[in-house]
C-alpha cells in the first residue's frame, strides 16, 4: 500500500458504502479457517500480581488478535527468576503457546510487545520482576539475527521453563537449527522448573 493509500483510506469519503454484513461474516469465516497459517511458539512468564489470571489473560489477548489461532497451551510451571541471586525476586509461572499465524513476525512480536504492554509491564531492571514476559521462541523455520526480533529467540534453548512445557505440547517438535527439543533436554536439565498440576490455562474457543 502507498502513503496516498493510506490518506485516502483515512479521510471520510462519503461514496464509500457501509460494508454489507454478509461480507463481513464472509470476512470472518475466512479467517476462522486463515489461509498459509504459520506456526510459532511463544513462551510467556510473569512473577508479580495474581500470576496465573495474568498469563490466562494474555493467552486470551493473543486469542484475540486477528489472523491469529491459539492451537495449543502448555501446562503451567513455576520457576526461579533466571539471571538474579535467589530469593531476591519471588518465582515465575511459564506456559508455551503455540500459535498458527498469518501475521509476519514483525506484527507478531508487535502483538507481543502490545499484551505486555497491557499489563504495564515493569521494565526498569535487566531480568527485573516483570507482570508479563511474551517473548516469540521460533517462528515456522525464519532465522533471524535482528536484534529487535531474533529468531529463533537466542537464548529459549537453554531455558527448561521454555523447552519443558514446550515439549509437553509438541514431543516431536524441532527447535529451529538445533533439532528435536527432546534431544535439548537432557542437556539444560530441569533447573528447578516445577510442574504445577494444580494449575490450568484454558485455550479460548
Ligand atoms: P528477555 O525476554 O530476553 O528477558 P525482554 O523481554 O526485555 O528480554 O526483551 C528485550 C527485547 O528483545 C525486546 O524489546 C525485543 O525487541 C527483543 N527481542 C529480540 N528477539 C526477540 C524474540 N524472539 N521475542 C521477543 N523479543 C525479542
Ligand atoms: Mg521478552
Amino acid at each position: 500500500m502507498t502513503s496516498s493509500d493510506n490518506a485516502a483510506s483515512s479521510s471520510p469519503d462519503p461514496t464509500v458504502q457501509p460494508v454489507p454484513s454478509a461480507v463481513v461474516q464472509q470476512v470472518d469465516a475466512a479467517d476462522a479457517t486463515l489461509h498459509n497459517p504459520h506456526v510459532a511458539v511463544l513462551s510467556i512468564g510473569s512473577n508479580l500480581g495474581n500470576r496465573l489470571e495474568t498469563l490466562q489473560g494474555a493467552v486470551d489477548a493473543l486469542a484475540d488478535t486477528p489472523g491469529l489461532r491459539v492451537k495449543a497451551v502448555s501446562p503451567v510451571y513455576e520457576t526461579q527468576p533466571w539471571g538474579v541471586s535467589e530469593d531476591t525476586q519471588g518465582t515465575y509461572f511459564n506456559a508455551v503457546v503455540i500459535v498458527r499465524t498469518t501475521l509476519p513476525p514483525s506484527s507478531l512480536l508487535e502483538r507481543a510487545q502490545a499484551v505486555e504492554e497491557a499489563y504495564e509491564r515493569v521494565r526498569e531492571l535487566r531480568w527485573g520482576p516483570r507482570t508479563i514476559d511474551v517473548d516469540i521462541v521460533s517462528y515456522q523455520g525464519v532465522v533471524s539475527t535482528d536484534p529487535g526480533l531474533t529468531l529463533p529467540h537466542p537464548r529459549a534453548h537453554e531455558r527448561a521453563f521454555v523447552l519443558v512445557p514446550w515439549h509437553d505440547v509438541e514431543p516431536e517438535a524441532e527447535y529451529p537449527g538445533r533439532g528435536r527439543i527432546v534431544d535439548l533436554l537432557p542437556a539444560v536439565g530441569d533447573q528447578g522448573v516445577q510442574l504445577r498440576g494444580d494449575l490450568e490455562l484454558v485455550v479460548p474457543l
